[in-house]
C-alpha cells in the first residue's frame, strides 16, 4: 500500500472511532478541531488521490450509522451535513466555486441572495406530519437511514403536534428539519447534578441534547427542558416555495419555532458581516451555537448545484473561532491513563466559557506544557476548542508577580511510584508498570464498558471497590467473581440479588462477539471500530497471536503504527496470560460467527413466489419482503415452490400452483406470515 493510501485508511480509522464516540455514545473521544483536521487532511487526500475516495469514506458520509436501540427510519430525502468555512477567506472561496458551479449548471448566478442562520449546536432531526399530524420524529444517524424518536419528541412542547393551518391549507405529507437543542442553563444545572450524583458529564450542549433525546424511556427525556429551532423542510406533497426564506415564513405560520433573527440579504460582504454579529452574540444568547449557516435563497440554485459527498454545495458553515476566557491556573496535576500515558491536566479557578464552567482543562503533555511556558499561579487563556473539551492556550507573562513556580513533571508514577520513561519518539511519559493501580483501573474500566464486554452493573465506583478488595486486579479476574459470591453478598451495599445480577451479566458478556473482545482489551490506537476490522482479519485468538505486522495492515483502516501497537500488546508475558485465562473462562475467543447462514426469518427456506397486485406492496417490495424473512423469491411455479402470494389480476401461475398441489395464500395471509402471525402453509392448504 502506498504511503498515502495508508495514512488514508488510517485517518479513516481514526475518524470513524471518533465518529461512534461523537454521535453513538455521546461522549467525544478527541477536540472537534482535531477531528475537523483529520477530516481536511483526508479530504485533501482523496483531492490528490482520487482513487482513494471510497465510498464509505468519512468524507462522504454523514455521522455515524444508528446505534440500534431504536427502529430505524430510513430518509426519503438524505439528511446531509455542512462543509465548513473558518474565517472570511474560505467564505469567500466558497462563494466564489458556488458562482462558477452555479453558472456551470447553467443558471444565471447574478443577483444571488442568500439566507444567514445561527448554526445550533444541537441535533438535527426530522418530523413528519401526516395530513397535519406529527406522526414520526427521527434523527438524522448516518444521514440515510436514522433511529425513530417519535415518542421523545412528542415531549417536547415546542414542536407541534398539529399544524396550525387553516383545514384547506393542510398539506398531505410535510417533513420539517430542525436541531433540537438544550438551552444553556439548564444544561449547566444537569452537569452539575451529574457530576454530583458521581455520573459523567456531558461534554456540549449537543452532546446532552443528544443523550437526552436518545433515552430508551420518553418520561426521562420529558424531564430535560429540550427546545428546537426550524430551518428546513425535506419532502413535501402539496406545498411548494422557490426560496428558502418563503419555506421559513411557511414553517413559522405552521406553528414551528423559527429564530426570529435569520435574516436574507444580497451581498456577501452583508453576509460576512452577518456572521461576524451572530458570532459576537454568541455569549448573550441562551442556546450554544458554533457557527452561522449560509444558504443560497433560490431553490431552483440549489437543486442546480446539488451536494458533494456529504454535504449541499448551496450552503456553508461559518465556523466561529473557539470562544475563550481568563482565568488563575491553580494547580498542575498529573493522571495516568490506561496505556500508563502520564497526562498533565490544570485546576483552575472556576470560570464561564460560552456558557459552561471551566474548572479544569487538559495540558495535554509535558512538552506542550513547556511550549507553552505555563507555570502554577499564572493567569491563563481557557477555550473550548471547537467547543468540546477545555484547553489552556497561553499564559499572560505580563501579569506576573515572581511567585509563580514552574511546573515539573513528576520522574516516578504519582499512582504506584514507579520510575516513569519515554519512549524516543513520544511525547507522553509513562509508567511502565503494567500492574500500576491506576491503568488497571482505567482498563477495566474499559473492558466492561458499552461498546465492549457491556458488564451492567460495573461501574466506574464498583470497579474501584473491587480492586481494593483485591477481588479484581486483572480483567479476567472478572470472570472469577462466581467463586467470591458470598465475599460479594459481604460487602457493604451489596444484595443477594444485585450480587446474582451482576454475575448473570458477567456470564452473559463472555458472549460478546470476537471484535468487542479485540476493543476490550484496550489496545492502543485499537478503537471499537477499528476493532472490527482487525477482528475480520485474525478471527481467532491464535491468529491474533501469530499475525504479522504484514497480515494486520490487511484490516481496513490499519497503518505501521496501529499495527506495532497490536504486536507490542502481544508481546506482553502479563497480556498474553490475561488472554489465556479469559479464554479458559469461556469469553469468545473467535469470530466473526455470522458467516454461515443468514438469521432465521418466518420464511427460512422458503420458496415463494408472488402474482398479481398484492395489496400494500409493489412487486419489488414483496419480493423484497421474503428475502428479508429468510425466504428465496423466485418468478416461476415448480415442485419446489413453497407457496404463491396471488392477488387480483393473477394469471397462469395460479393455474400451475393449483394443478402441483402448490399452497395459494392472499395478501392478507402472506402479512400475517411476515409478522410471524401464521405458520407457512403446508401443502394441501390454501
Ligand atoms: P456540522 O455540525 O458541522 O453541520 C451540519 C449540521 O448543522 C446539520 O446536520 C444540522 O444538524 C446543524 N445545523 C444547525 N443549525 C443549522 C441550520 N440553521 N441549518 C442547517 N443545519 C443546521 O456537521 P455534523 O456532520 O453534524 O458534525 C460535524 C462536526 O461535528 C465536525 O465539524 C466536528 O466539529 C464535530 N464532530 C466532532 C467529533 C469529535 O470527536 N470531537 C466527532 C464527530 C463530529
Amino acid at each position: 500500500m502506498s504511503e498515502a493510501a495508508s495514512r488514508a485508511a488510517e485517518l479513516r480509522a481514526l475518524i470513524a472511532d471518533a465518529n461512534h464516540a461523537y454521535y453513538v455514545l455521546d461522549a467525544p473521544s478527541v477536540d472537534d478541531i482535531v477531528y475537523d483536521d483529520w477530516m481536511r487532511e483526508l479530504e485533501a487526500l482523496e483531492a490528490d488521490h482520487p482513487d482513494l475516495r471510497t465510498p464509505d469514506s468519512p468524507t462522504q458520509r454523514v455521522g455515524a450509522p444508528a446505534a440500534g436501540q431504536f427502529a430505524e427510519v430510513a430518509h426519503a430525502v438524505p439528511m446531509l451535513s455542512l462543509a465548513n468555512a473558518r474565517g472570511d477567506d474560505e467564505l469567500r472561496d466558497w462563494h466564489r466555486r458556488l458562482r462558477d458551479q452555479a453558472s456551470g449548471a447553467g443558471v444565471d448566478a447574478e443577483g444571488l441572495r442568500f439566507v444567514v442562520e445561527p448554526k445550533i449546536d444541537g441535533l438535527a432531526i426530522s418530523l413528519t406530519y401526516e395530513r397535519g399530524h406529527f406522526i414520526r420524529g427521527a434523527t438524522r444517524g448516518d444521514g440515510r437511514v436514522g433511529e425513530d424518536v417519535t415518542a421523545n419528541l412528542r415531549t417536547i412542547r415546542a414542536i407541534p403536534m398539529t399544524l396550525r393551518l387553516p383545514e384547506a391549507e393542510i398539506p398531505d405529507l410535510v417533513e420539517v428539519r430542525g436541531e433540537v437543542y438544550l438551552p444553556l442553563a439548564p444544561f449547566a444545572d444537569f452537569n452539575a447534578a451529574r457530576a454530583a450524583e458521581g455520573l459523567p458529564t456531558f461534554a456540549n450542549p449537543r452532546n446532552a441534547a443528544a443523550g437526552s433525546l436518545r433515552q430508551i424511556d420518553p418520561a426521562v427525556t420529558a424531564q430535560r427542558p429540550l427546545s428546537i429551532w426550524c430551518y428546513g423542510i425535506g419532502v413535501a406533497a402539496g406545498i411548494e416555495f422557490e426560496t428558502h426564506s418563503a419555506t421559513l415564513e411557511w414553517l413559522a405560520t405552521a406553528g414551528f419555532r423559527v429564530n426570529g433573527d435569520i435574516r436574507v440579504v444580497d451581498t456577501l460582504d452583508e453576509v460576512a458581516a452577518l456572521c461576524e454579529s451572530w458570532e459576537s452574540r454568541r455569549a448573550d444568547l441562551d442556546f450554544d451555537i458554533d457557527g452561522a449557516v449560509v444558504k443560497v435563497d433560490r431553490l431552483d440554485v440549489q437543486r442546480a448545484v446539488g451536494a458533494i459527498g456529504r454535504a449541499p454545495r448551496w450552503a456553508v458553515a461559518y465556523k466561529f473561532a473557539p470562544t475563550t476566557a481568563t482565568t488563575i491556573l491553580r494547580d498542575i496535576r498529573v493522571n495516568v491513563g490506561r496505556t500508563g500515558a502520564l497526562v498533565p491536566y490544570a485546576v483552575l479557578d472556576p470560570v464561564q466559557v460560552s456558557g459552561v464552567t471551566v474548572r479544569q482543562a487538559t495540558l495535554h503533555n509535558h512538552e506542550d506544557l513547556a511550549r507553552k511556558d505555563l507555570r502554577i499561579g499564572d493567569r491563563v487563556i481557557v477555550q473550548r476548542a471547537g467547543d468540546v473539551i477545555p484547553q489552556v492556550v497561553a499564559p499572560l507573562p505580563q501579569d506576573r508577580d515572581g511567585t509563580q513556580v514552574r511546573f515539573e513533571m513528576p520522574t516516578t508514577c504519582p499512582v504506584c511510584g514507579t520510575p516513569v520513561s519515554r519512549p524516543e519518539d513520544e511525547v507522553q511519559w509513562r509508567c511502565p508498570n503494567r500492574s500500576c493501580p491506576a491503568q488497571i483501573q482505567e482498563s477495566i474500566e474499559h473492558f466492561v464498558s458499552r461498546s465492549a464486554m457491556d458488564i451492567e452493573g460495573l461501574g466506574e465506583k464498583t470497579v474501584a471497590r473491587f480492586f481494593e478488595e483485591g477481588l479484581v486486579r486483572d480483567v479476567a479476574d472478572i470472570y472469577d467473581l462466581r467463586a467470591h459470591r458470598d465475599a460479594l453478598i459481604a460487602l457493604d451495599g451489596f444484595k443477594e440479588t444485585s450480587v446474582d445480577n451482576l454475575l448473570a451479566a458477567v456470564e452473559a458478556s463472555k458472549r460478546r462477539p470476537w471484535g468487542r473482545v479485540i476493543n476490550a482489551l484496550g489496545i492502543r490506537h485499537v478503537g471499537d471500530i477499528t476493532a472490527e476490522t482487525v477482528a475480520a482479519v485474525v478471527p481467532s485468538l491464535d491468529a491474533l497471536l501469530t499475525a504479522t505486522s504484514e497480515d494486520l495492515s490487511e484490516a481496513d483502516g490499519v497503518g505501521p503504527v496501529i499495527a506495532a501497537s497490536i504486536l507490542e500488546y502481544r508481546s506482553s508475558d502479563a497480556n498474553l496470560a490475561t488472554l489465556r485465562r479469559l479464554a479458559a473462562a469461556g469469553v469468545t475467543m473467535s469470530g466473526p460467527e455470522q458467516i454461515g447462514p443468514p438469521p432465521a426469518g418466518p420464511l427460512n427456506d422458503a420458496t415463494v413466489v408472488v402474482t398479481g397486485t398484492i395489496d400494500g406492496y409493489t412487486r419489488d417490495e414483496a419480493n423484497a419482503a421474503v428475502v428479508a424473512a429468510g425466504g428465496k423469491a423466485t418468478g416461476s411455479v415448480s415442485r419446489s415452490t413453497t407457496f404463491v402470494v396471488a392477488g387480483p389480476g393473477a394469471g397462469s401461475k395460479l393455474g400451475k400452483a393449483e394443478s402441483l398441489g402448490v399452497p395459494i395464500i392472499d395478501a392478507e395471509a402472506f402479512a400475517a406470515i411476515l409478522r410471524g402471525e401464521r405458520p407457512v402453509p403446508e401443502r394441501g392448504e390454501t
